[in-house]
């Protein structure tokens, strides 16, 4: 039978380098087209998608301040890095018949377009996939906090984290095998014990609005789809 759908609208933040498959830089157009393949799964069961995508695959404004850039314009970059993953995730959406709108915090009409609340929610309500791009439009945020803070204006019900791991582990699983997953826990515990889910601004509008963040892998083959219909492993922090 239909599976029973818990969500009615998401958040889906995924980072940038998600989509680079096994390559150390940029974009990967099959990867990329698998993962749009997930979210048209779970776009199927009529589930609202707010998605945000980060830009690290390209560009991060640490690494370029850390190199003698100024900060702010390196954060600009990183920005702009994420707006060519929202392209690129919007162009293989639209190839599998998934209608898409990339939605930019920094205006650039010819490509995407500005952000606009209402807009944006009109754009959910008639079933069209919402890619936020440009993360917050500010220097020194992430877009950890941008999905975080899209979530919230789109009055989303929870926020999607897709990793490459399968939730949230006391230590690093990839190094450690005796590494422990959560089935849940609280935002205090993640930031008292500084685990690596979102940066701490991202965790605490989160846990100051009492949105629920889901931590689950990418990798899984159908197991976006898995999580929403409420199966599978992953980690819940409330
Ligand atoms: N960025 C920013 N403000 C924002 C979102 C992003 O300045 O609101 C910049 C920042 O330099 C960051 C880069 O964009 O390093 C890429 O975003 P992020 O590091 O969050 O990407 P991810 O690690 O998720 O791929």
């Amino acid at each position: 039978g239909k599976p029973a759908t818990t969500y009615k609208r998401v958040m889906l933040k995924i980072s940038g380098e998600a989509l680079m498959g096994d390559q150390g830089y940029g974009l990967h157009p099959p990867t990329v087209e698998r993962v749009a393949r997930e979210i048209k799964a779970v776009h199927d069961m009529g589930v609202e998608i707010c998605m945000v995508i980060g830009g690290g695959n390209i560009f991060r404004g640490l690494a370029g301040s850390a190199q003698g850039m100024e900060r702010t314009t390196a954060d600009y970059m990183g920005m702009l890095a994420t707006v060519m993953n929202a392209l690129a995730m919007q162009s293989a959406l639209e190839g599998l018949g998934a209608y898409c709108r990339v939605i930019s915090a920094i205006r650039m009409d010819e490509v995407a377009e500005p952000y606009i609340r209402r807009r944006a929610v009109r754009h959910l309500e008639k079933k069209r996939i919402c890619i936020f791009a440009a993360g917050t439009g500010n220097p020194y945020f992430t877009t950890d906090t941008a999905a975080a803070l899209r979530a919230n204006e789109m009055a989303c019900e929870a926020i999607l984290m897709g990793k490459n791991v399968d939730g949230i582990y006391d230590c690093d699983p990839k190094t450690n095998p005796d590494a422990k997953r959560y089935d849940e826990i609280t935002y205090d515990d993640v930031l008292r014990n500084n685990l690596k889910v979102m940066d701490a601004s991202a965790i605490a509008l989160t846990r100051d609005n009492m949105m629920p963040l889901l931590v689950f892998s990418l990798n899984e083959p159908g197991g976006f789809r898995g999580i929403m219909a409420g199966e599978g492993t992953y980690t819940r922090v409330i």
